[in-house]
């Protein structure tokens, strides 16, 4: 048995990490507060602005914590006392931005979708709100929202669309300006494949203006667009992690965004392709490129399969929770992914069912 750090990762977050962020890892934790570190956040700005084709005058923030922190930091920011928010309820992670609107006393509406939205018709009841909440992918159940019909919702009805895309940035299609988001939340450890702990929150000029004034330390947004102007944060940043982030930008914006996209498309479908003779089937009617969600058709436990593969094949695949434990599983194909390493995990499941690969 390997160590836990040796073994084959699938899971939605952490992902797979590269060979130059691995080696980055490795350095001494430099003094931040200089011109040379400035220059880092800058460029790792720039090049989120032009990755999420941000409109012009846009900025981003960066948080020293996990992309749920950016959930609520957006949430803290973006609304207050008199606005009136529709939250996208799809599974576990629309169900905490309603949560998180609940702790902070805000007037939401838990809206629960069980499509991917693209007919934007049940949302007209709700029309009257001001602000939407959605997960670009509801990463619990592997739904990947119809981002198009939504943009011309908010559109129409003018609302400020605040997206949490933590679990499909990089691998699937994300725009601001013709998906009409203003505020975009994204995280270290899911498609950017580096390691927990950094949350950026990418806000629009109309999103800037509606920053609400100080009234908490840590997630003021005003404190880090001030401080971010020179290229510096109020606080510590994930140092290490931010250098580990201006790499892959660098090589994302070299190779191009498509590149990105259609090397999780590809190994999906692979994934998808080479699995389709077990008795296995997916979930979700509408995977994004970023994972797969598989149920088991005959009367296996989606929780056993994980426990399995983790502990004979040393392949970690996501479990799910709750009344979905023996359900479903899911598989990511976000990160430093390929075919001969994700050849481990169908081997390990065609082995697991005692079926021959490539016999249908
Ligand atoms: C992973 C994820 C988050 C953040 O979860 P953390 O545990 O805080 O990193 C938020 N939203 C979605 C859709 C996610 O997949």
């Amino acid at each position: 048995m390997s160590n836990l750090y040796q073994k084959y990762i699938f899971t939605p977050g952490p992902v797979k990490m590269y060979e130059e962020t691995l080696k980055l890892g490795s350095i001494q934790t430099p003094y931040f507060r200089n011109e040379e570190f400035s220059k880092v956040v800058l460029e790792c700005e720039e090049n989120l602005l032009k990755i999420a084709n941000a409109p012009k005058g846009s900025r981003v923030v960066f948080l020293t914590a996990s992309g749920t922190a950016g959930m609520e930091a957006a949430v803290q920011n973006l609304i207050n006392k008199d606005d009136k928010v529709l939250a996208i309820n799809g599974g576990g992670f629309g169900e905490r931005f309603v949560e998180i609107c609940d702790i902070h006393n805000l007037n939401a509406i838990n809206c629960k979708v069980e499509d991917n939205l693209e007919d934007c018709s049940i949302l007209n009841k709700y029309k009257d709100s001001n602000i939407l909440l959605i997960n670009a992918h509801e990463t619990s159940i592997g739904t990947l929202y119809n981002l198009d019909s939504i943009s011309k919702f908010v559109k129409k009805n003018n609302m400020l669309n605040i997206v949490d895309a933590i679990s499909m940035f990089v691998t699937d299609d994300i725009d601001m300006i013709n998906q009409n988001i203003d505020a975009l939340i994204i995280s270290s450890h899911k498609g950017l494949a580096l390691p927990p702990g950094l949350s950026m929150v990418i806000l629009s000029p109309k999103a800037i203006e509606k920053v609400n004034p100080k009234h908490q330390l840590y997630f003021d947004f005003n404190a880090y667009l001030k401080d971010g102007q020179r290229g510096q944060t109020p606080f510590t940043p994930a140092v290490t992690i931010i250098f580990q982030l201006q790499q892959r930008l660098n090589q994302i914006v070299e190779d191009g965004i498509e590149f990105h996209k259609n090397k999780a498309k590809e190994i999906a479908k692979y994934f998808r392709d080479e699995v389709k003779s077990l008795p296995l089937k997916e979930f979700s009617s509408f995977m994004p490129n970023a994972m797969t969600t598989l149920t088991p058709i005959d009367d296996k436990s989606a929780y056993e399969i994980v426990q399995v593969l983790d502990e004979k094949y040393d392949c970690i695949v996501a479990p799910n929770g709750g009344n979905l434990k023996d359900k479903i599983f899911r598989v990511s194909h976000m990160g430093d992914m390929s075919k001969e390493y994700i050849d481990k995990l169908i081997d390990a499941l065609y082995d697991y069912y005692k079926l021959k690969r490539g016999q249908v």
